[in-house]
């Protein structure tokens, strides 16, 4: 990616969250936590970008810091929101996310609707490998952290976006914050899909942008409960 072309700007309300900038318009990935439109709307000038050329905006998964904004740009544009199948009845709030366990587990489950975005239908509904038309993106399902998490790869760019399947804590890696996770086993067990692509590049949810991470990191964090340091660039 040269530097008078980004095609990936990052952003970030608790979460960080993506615009691409490549395809047919623009396409953001997760929305952050709540912020009023008119920021969302600046930010996306500071970057001569256009809100109104957003035409998709695809959800990792449906926790509050990730489409805290979903409904209201929605509303505000003609974007189409697509999901994973799984994850759809806690995005319509059909259905409650698992709960995760332990105490701290069960403190955030409880307080979780305090926080919870409004409700919104999903548009087009994915699965693991479905090819995101128009972006390069493709589905790696990654359940665990909830059910229907996903990260999505661009092979072109050789680019991983983690959601919240992979964070990066200061340098320090490991799977999914597992007082957060619902099943916290199978969401590190979902590290080893990872470890089958050919990435350069991890833009996380929860830390910086990070390079040159190993599949042998990837294969190690699946069987770990602490995290990693990791010497990125
Ligand atoms: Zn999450
Ligand atoms: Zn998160």
């Amino acid at each position: 990616m040269s530097e008078q072309t980004p095609a990936v700007h990052v952003l970030n309300k608790m979460a960080n969250f993506f615009v691409l900038e490549e395809g047919q318009g623009l396409t953001l990935i997760d929305t952050g936590n709540k912020d009023k439109l008119e920021n969302l709307r600046r930010k996306f000038e500071q970057l001569g970008l256009d809100l109104q050329a957003l035409r998709r905006i695809v959800v990792t998964h449906s926790h509050y810091d990730h489409v805290g904004s979903l409904l209201a740009l929605k509303q505000a544009v003609a974007a189409q929101v697509l999901a994973h199948r799984d994850e759809v009845p806690f995005l319509t709030q059909a259905k409650r996310i698992p709960r995760p366990a332990g105490v701290p587990g069960f403190l955030f489950w409880l307080s979780e609707p305090l926080f919870r975005a409004p409700a919104i239908a999903v548009d087009q509904v994915l699965l693991d490998g479905s090819m995101i038309e128009g972006t390069g993106l493709q589905v790696v399902h990654t359940p665990g952290h909830t059910p229907g998490h996903i990260c999505l790869y661009h092979a072109g760019r050789k680019a991983l976006f983690t959601g919240d399947g992979l964070v990066n804590n200061q340098g320090k890696l490991s799977g999914p914050v597992p007082f957060f996770s619902s099943d916290i086993k199978q969401a590190r067990a979902s590290l080893t899909r990872l470890a089958e692509l050919d990435i350069e590049t991890f833009y996380f949810a929860h830390g910086e942008t990070m390079r040159g991470i190993s599949k042998e990191i990837l294969r190690s964090l699946a069987g770990l409960s602490i995290p990693v340091a990791v010497a990125g660039k």
